[in-house]
């Protein structure tokens, strides 16, 4: 690939200002910017779009997403110590990247983003799952973003594109392919970080849908998903017992069986449930 940018290769500058990496920030950085230009187009056209990153770190993927041609950047990272090293990058792209230095768990940044909007990120491990649980439940849907194009542990991205009948099955796959499609686009070894996970990892890719697939009111659903897979071996008779007093019927009146167990409910049949149980 022709160079990205005038900047200093990503090792250079993590000696420069001495980022050496902290565990108890998820900081596994990438430094190949092959692989961070291939993850900014794994987002999607972003030339017309506001990107969303949490945990810029050196900025790697920061450079991939404004070389790949995003419109703006909003950075949100924790670590003060990753500042020098972004402002060097906000100057390379004049008006095109802003930073806030902040935990991504408690600042608002909706004051600083303009639809189109897509979020990008190589996420910190410890705050991931929340983070994505977050964004698949505004207050309204659809959501401000269109696409959220995500880096996890590669078992965790598992769990967001299982199928019904499969072992990762559960309440992560439901609640993002409820309303969103969703793939995994990239596996990484570990050896793509630095420094090196134990775990291998993968992107997600999760596309909005402007409605749900079926209808059900979220809250309901959740609940009923919620019951179901705290006793995942239990049939859905006894796991969704206390949900209502004639919870067979129920079930029955939603087209299943009480008999079968919540990793044999496809997202139809859940929503179906939750109708009948908010009736
Ligand atoms: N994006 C960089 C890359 O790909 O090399 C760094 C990724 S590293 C896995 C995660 C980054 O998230 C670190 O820079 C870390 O400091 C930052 N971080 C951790 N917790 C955070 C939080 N709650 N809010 C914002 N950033 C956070």
């Amino acid at each position: 690939m022709a160079q990205m940018d005038d900047l200093p290769p990503l090792r250079e500058v993590i000696a420069t200002h001495e980022l050496r990496a902290k565990k108890s920030l998820g900081q596994n950085f990438l430094l190949d910017l092959n692989l961070t230009a291939k993850i900014a187009r794994a987002a999607g056209d972003l030339s017309g779009c506001d990107v969303l990153e949490v945990g810029p770190g050196p900025g790697g993927l920061t450079r991939g997403l404004l070389a790949e041609g995003a419109r703006r950047v909003l950075a949100v990272e924790k670590d003060s110590r990753c500042l020098p090293a972004l402002a060097e990058i906000a100057a390379a792209y004049p008006e095109r990247l802003e930073v806030i230095n902040g935990d991504a768990l408690e600042v608002d940044v909706s004051a600083h983003l303009t639809p189109p909007i897509r979020v990008v990120a190589n996420l910190p491990y410890n705050v991931g799952t929340e983070l994505l649980v977050r964004w698949l439940t505004p207050a309204e849907w659809p959501p401000a973003w269109d696409s959220l194009t995500l880096m996890f542990q590669k078992e965790v991205a598992e769990r967001i594109v299982a199928q019904p009948g499969s072992k990762a099955y559960g309440r992560l796959a439901i609640l993002a392919q409820w309303r969103c499609e969703a793939r995994i686009v990239m596996t990484l070894p570990p050896e793509a970080f630095n420094p090196p996970p134990k775990i291998h990892s993968a992107v997600v890719h999760l596309n909005k849908l402007d409605a749900p697939r079926f209808p059900a009111d979220a809250a309901v659903l959740s609940r009923v998903v919620a019951a179901a897979f705290n006793q995942r071996r239990k049939m859905l008779r006894a796991s969704l017992k206390g949900q209502a007093p004639d919870i067979e019927d129920r079930i029955r009146a939603a087209g299943l069986e009480p008999t079968l167990r919540a990793e044999q409910v496809s997202i139809e049949g859940f929503c179906a449930l939750a109708r009948e149980i908010a009736r």
